[in-house]
Parts: structure tokens; C-alpha cells; sequence
């Protein structure tokens, strides 16, 4: 079971909700990975302390070009549909950061002057964390390639199991990529106006890409309206409202985890995660029927 957290803006509480649920998990004896694809600013390792016993280096593959061979016929440039390589002045150049390594520019070019070379792009780090299997990625500080790193990075999920996905903020590829393939989607909000707006920018993509979802509303009021309101209207389920806490927030500045310093909180995680998974066995159901 893969289950995705996502959120429309960066802030909203999105990796404590997918920290504590995957501690809460493996507190109930299941086999569960926690893997941070949110790689440009990874923080889960924060709060589970994971203890690192391994890191990849992650590389992609970008062409290069043999001067001496290029014939400066252009051919790769008009193929290239992201302007990676270009032909100025009889010779090709490439830019290895706008390269989506599709492998077309070497394909086409009619005097072999085009070889393969590896680019790093980051790392991938493995560990484990008081019973969660822990995975992060780490974009290189100046990279681009995010997509092709957080793909790499759940090419690391396991088989069997729950595998929780931190996605990154936003709506943009990297998101789509981290939430692609997942089984739910958990998107987490504050009930702001800002929270509001960007709630909705997520809800559009999630359901463009058809993959069933909830709301959490992260720091939530006891009669909070604004986003149960706009959910109601929605027809989408608020599945967990985690209270505006003082002491969730102390917790949280110092790299506290919430079950650990409000162990009463755990009960609630678990009941999200079997509400996920009820959900998750119904629809099952319905397909095989
Ligand atoms: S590998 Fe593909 S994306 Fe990269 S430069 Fe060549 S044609 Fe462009
Ligand atoms: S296709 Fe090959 S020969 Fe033609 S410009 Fe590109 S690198 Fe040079």
C-alpha cells in the first residue's frame, strides 16, 4: 500500500503528518518505509533520526559531444524538444540542466559524434528509524533534476509492506511524479485563505490524475468552517484534524515527533491509517466484484 502526503504550499505540516503516521504504523508491529521524496529540502531525517547505513550516488544520463566528429548538420538540436543541445557556428553544445536524458540527440546523429556520460544529480540515503525503513533524496545544490531523482528514489519502495511517500510541496512535476502510481493521497492544509487556495490547486491535480484522496487539516480551530466548508461543498471527506496545539508546536521546533511527546496522539494516527486502509480493501472489493 502506497500512500502519498502531499500539499498545495510548502508549511502546512505535510511531514509531520507523514513522519508520525509511518512511526504510529510501525508501532502496530507492519512493515512500513517512510521515503522523503520532497529532495530539494528533504526534513523527515529530522524528526525520525534515522540511523544512515547506506547512500548512492544518483546519476542520469546526459550526452557529449566529439568536437572532432560533428559535422554540424543540427540534427540533434531540432530533435531535442527541450533545447539541451544546439548546433552554433558548425558545432553542437549540449546543457547538460535542461536534459531529460531521452537519448534522441544520439540517435539521430548521422556521424556518431554523440556519446553517453553520467551527471550526478544526487543521492539516495537508506537507513532505518525506530522501526520505520528510511529512505530519503537529496538533490545536489545547484540541480535541477528533480523528477528523475525522485523517481529513483521510490524505484527503493518496498513490495510488501506500507510505503509512506512525502511528497514535495506544490503542484508541479515533481509532485506529480512522487504521487504517481500511489494507492491514496493524503493532502494536508491550514485553514487559512493562502491554505484555502493552494487546498484547491492540489484537489484539481489529484483528481486529474484519478487517484482517490483525503484532506487533513493541519493546526485546525474547533469550529474551523473555511476549508471543512469548501470540502463539504467538494464532496471530499476530511479524514483527520490535528488540533492548533501550543505543544504540537513546541514539538515541532525542536525535531520532536508528536506521538513521542503526546503518545495519546497515536491512537488517532493509527485510526487514520486504518480509515486508509478500510477505504483502500473497499475499493479492492468493488474491483474484483
Ligand atoms: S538526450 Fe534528449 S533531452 Fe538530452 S540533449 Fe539529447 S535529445 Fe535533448
Ligand atoms: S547531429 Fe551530430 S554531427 Fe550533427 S550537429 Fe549534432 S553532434 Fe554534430
Amino acid at each position: 500500500m502506497k500512500i502519498a502526503i502531499a500539499s498545495g504550499k510548502g508549511g502546512t505540516g505535510k511531514t509531520t503528518i507523514a513522519t508520525n503516521l509511518a512511526c504510529s504504523i510501525a508501532d502496530m508491529g507492519k512493515t512500513v518505509q517512510y521515503l522523503d521524496c520532497d529532495v530539494e529540502e528533504p526534513n523527515g531525517h529530522i524528526f525520525l533520526k534515522p540511523e544512515i547505513n547506506e547512500t548512492q550516488t544518483i546519476t542520469i544520463s546526459v550526452p557529449q559531444v566529439d568536437a572532432e566528429k560533428c559535422t554540424g548538420c543540427g540534427k540533434c538540436g531540432h530533435i531535442c524538444q527541450y533545447s539541451a543541445i544546439i548546433c552554433l557556428k558548425g558545432t553542437a553544445m549540449t546543457f547538460e540542466q535542461l536534459c531529460h536524458s531521452c537519448g534522441g540527440c544520439m540517435l539521430v546523429c548521422p556521424a556518431g559524434a554523440i556519446t553517453e556520460k553520467q551527471k550526478e544529480i544526487g543521492f539516495l540515503e537508506i537507513g532505518t528509524a525506530n522501526g520505520v525503513k528510511f529512505g530519503q533524496g537529496r538533490l545536489k545544490i545547484g540541480d535541477i533534476h528533480t523528477p528523475p531523482l525522485i523517481k529513483k528514489v521510490k524505484a527503493n519502495a518496498l513490495r510488501e509492506g506500507i510505503v509512506i511517500i512525502d511528497a514535495p510541496p506544490g503542484t508541479s512535476c515533481p509532485v506529480i511524479e512522487a504521487v504517481r502510481g500511489a494507492d491514496f493521497v493524503l493532502l494536508v492544509t491550514e485553514p487559512t485563505p493562502f491554505g484555502l487556495n493552494d487546498l484547491k490547486l492540489a484537489v484539481s491535480m489529484i483528481r486529474e490524475l484519478k487517484i482517490p484522496f483525503a484532506v487533513v487539516i493541519n493546526r485546525s480551530e474547533p469550529d474551523e468552517q473555511l476549508t471543512n466548508q469548501y470540502c463539504r461543498d467538494e464532496n471530499i471527506e476530511v479524514i483527520f484534524e490535528v488540533p492548533d496545539d501550543r505543544r504540537i508546536a513546541e514539538a515541532y521546533s525542536v525535531g520532536k515527533m508528536i506521538v513521542d511527546v503526546l503518545p495519546d496522539y497515536k491512537k488517532d494516527f493509527v485510526g487514520l491509517y486504518k480509515n486508509i486502509s478500510k477505504r483502500l480493501e473497499g475499493t479492492q472489493r468493488n474491483k474484483t466484484t
